[in-house]
């Protein structure tokens, strides 16, 4: 075979399509798909990634030659490769942009890559179980002891640095103490630790099952999707890591994907503890240096199980062998700019791609994972029970409607926030040194503010939002702009008093502290956690049982395993139910069992109380019946019937627009043009809108939207070239997006 003389090159450059170089004699035969090159670009130069060889261009216009190779090894492997070309694609992004977006900092720039892997890691070990009291007075020191103790006692001082800023110090501080054992370690490739804590020495009859259904599938590898649906504390974590001891025992490597580190610290701490130091922590607070290393000690095979989150699908794992996606149906697996990816559907790809294993799991699948089940595209694993026969909570309704009548004559505040049945249930719980969660989907005291005389509510100016206001800030804020401002005293147009409506998670908190003066009571939210070393302290300290009444968003909804926890109180399940996306009742279902999956996965059972205005609506009574197949039957027939997802495909053209007049002009614009090429009306293919979006003004900026939906994406694709082709006649001022499988609808 003779070489090619042409290349073809992806520019990692904003512009789309694949571009045609000359090889220079030097280098015919030498190529590798994935090579950064250096490539003339425009006027000057720029980095450019090697695709395979190119056949010569219709027009024979002339080509200029490649002017040098930028890595020996290439800078990604064949499989991630081929998962940014079909992202690229099918997200409709230039892909030069996708791969240098996928690359880690220090092999985004067009120069040849250092190494940044050191010989040595250093590590910090914690010499003690729990954190003494004699660290009350320095949070700092607790928080870093908290964190080891939360990823199994031992971990890479960069990593901790990085969940924690300025840990370094800290832990020198810690050693100086006697708390903390730092040590250095050469690199060993591939080594596991003897730790194996907390292996369980049986597994239940259904891990037992699913377990050997992952192993027999990589022992006989090729591509194998599975769904591994198990109710919450079914021990999903353990099926996931026995899987993976299988994998890297084959010598093949894993990739383990989950929805965010910082609030998941657990099944970090496990699969350290299981696996040791020769694993690669993804996470977004990451430093350059650190993801660059983790990048490398993975390209050179040293490291074979990476855990990470979204981004962590193109991480570039040698040998895939199993890819694990934990909590599937979280909204966080979509990337909601750039390259606008579901990394859930191409962690799929990637398996497919490297010809691998690979397990979605979740208590609460996603209807488009189940629709693939339904069809026999992939396997579904079912753990129904919990582990050690606990029971499922029972989960009880409270009727508000019946509880909290608006009072008659106009009151300066609510009535009660918590029913008599939920206050007792408390009191219960803490007397028998029981721990309590309390969920309200709400930030902030009040979540809008409306004058009793004219009804008028107090708004951003720039966002077409109510303002929430936050007590401890003694502010108002947007919560989509952030603008914040303080809070007016009386309504501004007629000078009535304000009344302060719709409860958010500090006016849970403080009507709690009142109920119960003697209960420990924290917040859990992105106000009270804001960074990862108040967050890590928070779980760490609900876990060790410091804290009897946790009150919070979902953030207290995720994959947490706290033992003490036996009472979970939903404060509002409606806050989810109206909003304008057709995933609303999916989502509140979701949000609603899996924050009552956190009760009772101890030794005592646990008891779920839902307050709800809505308590016929199916995700409400389907979530007290522990209902998941019900729910997911009625909620597929209804997409059926509408033709949502997971039954149709959908692609939404986002604009944001400076001036509201030109905006809705261009909106209007681009769906005459999409308007006339729909194919007819037999075919399935839709256009909704295009309108004003739920919504409509954010920052300050109009918002429009046009929805596409199609039996296909391929159906879909000649439409969404025609919105890139109008793109081009778009004023500046109006930024158009287009956002295939598109997440939330708002
Ligand atoms: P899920 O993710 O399904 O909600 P977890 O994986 O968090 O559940 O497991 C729930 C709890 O059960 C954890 O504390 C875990 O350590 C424990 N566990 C899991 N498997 C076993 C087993 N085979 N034997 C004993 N305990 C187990
Ligand atoms: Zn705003």
């Amino acid at each position: 075979m003779s070489s090619p003389a042409l290349a073809s090159v992806a520019v990692g450059r904003p512009v789309r399509g694949e571009f045609t170089y000359l090889v220079p004699e030097v280098l015919r035969g030498s190529l590798l798909p994935g090579q950064r090159l250096l490539v003339p670009f425009g006027r000057g130069a720029a980095m450019g990634f090697y695709l395979g060889p190119a056949v010569q261009p219709e027009g024979a216009p002339t080509l200029k030659p490649i002017q040098k190779v930028l890595d020996g090894t290439p800078a990604l492997p064949a499989d991630v490769l081929a998962l940014l070309r079909f992202a690229a694609e099918h997200y409709r992004y230039p892909l030069g942009e996708a791969i240098r977006g996928a690359l880690p900092p220090g092999l985004t720039a067009a120069e040849e890559a250092k190494e940044a892997a050191a010989e040595v890691d250093r590590f910090a070990r914690a010499l003690v179980a729990g954190v003494p009291d004699a660290l009350r007075r320095a949070p700092a020191q607790a928080a870093a002891l908290s964190y080891l103790l939360a990823v199994g006692g031992r971990a890479p001082l960069e990593e901790v640095a990085h969940a924690i800023p300025g840990a370094r110090e800290t832990l020198k501080k810690l050693a100086a103490r006697g708390l903390v054992q730092l040590e250095a370690e050469e690199r060993k490739p591939g080594v596991r630790e003897g730790l194996q804590q907390g292996r369980p020495e049986r597994l239940t009859a259904e891990q037992d099952a699913a377990v050997g259904a992952l192993t027999a599938s990589l022992d006989a590898g090729g591509f194998a999707p599975f769904l591994l649906h198990g109710v919450t504390g079914s021990g999903k974590t353990e099926v996931y890591l026995r899987a993976a001891e299988h994998a890297l025992a084959r010598g093949k490597g894993c990739l383990i994907l989950v929805p965010e580190i910082a609030l998941t610290p657990q099944l970090v701490g496990r699969v350290r503890s299981r696996f040791g130091t020769s694993v690669a922590v993804l996470h977004s607070a990451l430093k350059d240096r650190e993801r660059l290393r983790a990048w490398q000690g993975l390209r050179a095979g040293e490291v074979r199980l990476a855990v990470g989150v979204r981004s962590a699908v193109f991480a570039p794992v040698p040998e895939l062998g199993l890819v694990v996606v934990d909590e599937e149906h979280d909204p966080s697996f979509k990337q909601e700019e750039k390259l606008r990816y579901q990394a859930r559907d191409l962690a799929v790809v990637r398996a497919r791609n490297a010809g691998a294993t690979v397990v979605l799991g979740s208590a609460t699948p996603s209807l488009e994972t189940l629709e693939n089940v339904q069809r026999g595209r992939y396997r579904r694993l079912t753990l129904k029970s919990r582990v050690d026969d606990r029971p499922m909570p029972r989960v009880e309704l409270v009727d508000l409607r019946l509880v909290r009548p608006r009072q008659p004559t106009p009151a300066p505040e609510e009535p009660p926030i918590l029913a008599p049945v939920l206050l007792s249930a408390m009191e219960e719980t803490l007397s028998r040194g029981q721990q309590v969660i309390l969920f309200i989907n709400r930030r902030g005291h009040s979540t809008f503010l409306v004058c009793e005389v004219c009804g008028l509510s107090v708004r951003c100016r720039d966002c077409d939002v109510c303002l929430t206001h936050h007590l401890s800030q003694r502010r108002v804020v947007c919560h989509y702009c952030g603008a914040a401002g303080p809070l007016p005293e009386a309504c501004g147009d007629c000078g009535g008093a304000l009344l302060k409506l719709g409860i958010g998670t500090e006016r849970v908190e403080a009507e709690v502290a009142e109920r119960f003066p003697t209960a420990r009571v924290a917040r859990l939210d992105r106000d009270a956690a804001g960074n990862a070393e108040r967050l890590t302290e928070l779980l760490a300290s609900f876990a060790r049982r410091e804290v009897d009444i946790l009150v919070g968003t979902q953030m207290v909804a995720k994959g947490h395993d706290f033992p003490g926890v036996t009472l979970v109180c939903v404060v509002l399940a409606d806050t989810s139910l109206a909003l304008p996306d057709f995933r609303a009742a999916e989502r509140t279902f979701h949000l609603l069992t899996q924050v009552a999956g956190r009760a009772g996965r101890g030794k005592d059972p646990g008891r779920v109380l839902v307050q709800s205005y809505n308590p016929e609506a199916e995700p409400v009574q389907r979530t007290l019946h522990h209902d998941f197949d019900g729910f997911a039957a009625q909620e597929l027939a209804w997409r059926r019937s509408l033709a949502y997802p997971p039954f149709t495909r959908m692609a939404a053209v986002r604009l944001e627009g400076e001036h509201p007049e030109q905006t809705a002009r261009v909106a209007r614009f681009i769906g005459e043009q999409v308007a006339r090429r729909l194919p007819p009306a037999s075919l399935g293919v839709r256009m909704l809108g295009p309108a004003p979006a739920p919504i409509a003004r954010i920052k300050g900026k109009t918002r429009w939207q046009l929805l596409l939906k199609g039996p296909t994406h391929a159906a879909l694709a000649p439409l969404l070239a025609r919105v890139e082709a109008c793109v081009e006649q778009v004023p500046s001022s109006v930024k158009v997006v287009i956002d295939v499988d598109p997440g939330a609808m708002l």
